[in-house]
């Protein structure tokens, strides 16, 4: 009987060790985990995609609930919101005159490569990215822009701790759906609203989001 007693102690002695080493160490580990922070980034809601020479489908919904979308994101003043913008010199190679495939859009130093105004008071320099600023290179992908301080998207949402980003923004079939398949495929969970989207063609823009959804990108 008595050694019952003192095996009974052994053990309770044990748990009690093991609780007192192992649960602080727990709690300090989850503490030291990276937090899941997300992000929204909006993809060309410039001027020449709302009502210019590029003018896309349903460019006015999609900055009014963008508008709204942020408006609700900028309560935690912390939260990253992204701005990715085509910034072209007046010789780039996607225009026309140059032999590409668009007519003349978004030049540096106009309207037509602008912000929407609804959207420019979340503006900061240092998140915004311009893309296709080489006259030879076309950049659909807000992946290729760089910042005032030479950052690549990628690096910024890295040095936040990123994981999670809601892409917004037009034209759904070009510029948001290649900023949003180099965001999956650098391990970013992506999710699209569709009600934030603008496009060049309808059909084109079904279809762009069917592809999406089957790649693994999040549609709501
Ligand atoms: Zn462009």
């Amino acid at each position: 009987m008595k050694k019952f007693w003192t095996i009974l102690a052994i053990v309770v002695a044990a748990a009690i060790i093991a609780c007192l080493v192992f649960c602080p160490k727990k709690g300090k580990k989850a503490a030291e985990e990276p937090k899941a922070v997300s992000a929204i980034v909006v993809v060309d809601e410039l001027y020449d995609f709302i009502d210019g020479s590029l003018a896309c489908h349903r460019s006015d919904t999609c900055v009014a609930n963008s508008a709204a979308l942020l408006a609700e994101a900028a309560k935690d003043p912390s939260y990253p919101i992204i701005f990715v913008c085509d910034h072209h010199p007046a010789n780039h190679c996607s225009f026309a005159e140059q032999g590409g495939p668009w007519p003349p859009h978004c030049v540096q130093g106009t309207r037509g490569g602008e912000i929407a105004d609804e959207l420019k008071q979340y503006v900061k320099a240092e998140y915004t990215f311009n893309k296709g600023e080489d006259p030879a290179l076309e950049q659909y992908s807000g992946f290729e822009g760089r910042n005032s301080a030479g950052q690549t998207l990628d690096e910024m949402l890295k040095s936040l701790g990123v994981q999670e980003v809601t892409v917004i923004g037009i034209a759904t079939e070009f510029c948001v759906r290649n900023t949003a398949e180099d965001l999956m495929k650098a391990g970013y969970k992506v999710t699209i609203p569709e009600d934030c989207l603008a496009c060049v063609d309808y059909q084109g823009h079904v279809e762009a989001i069917e592809a999406m959804k089957a790649e693994g990108i999040t549609i709501k």
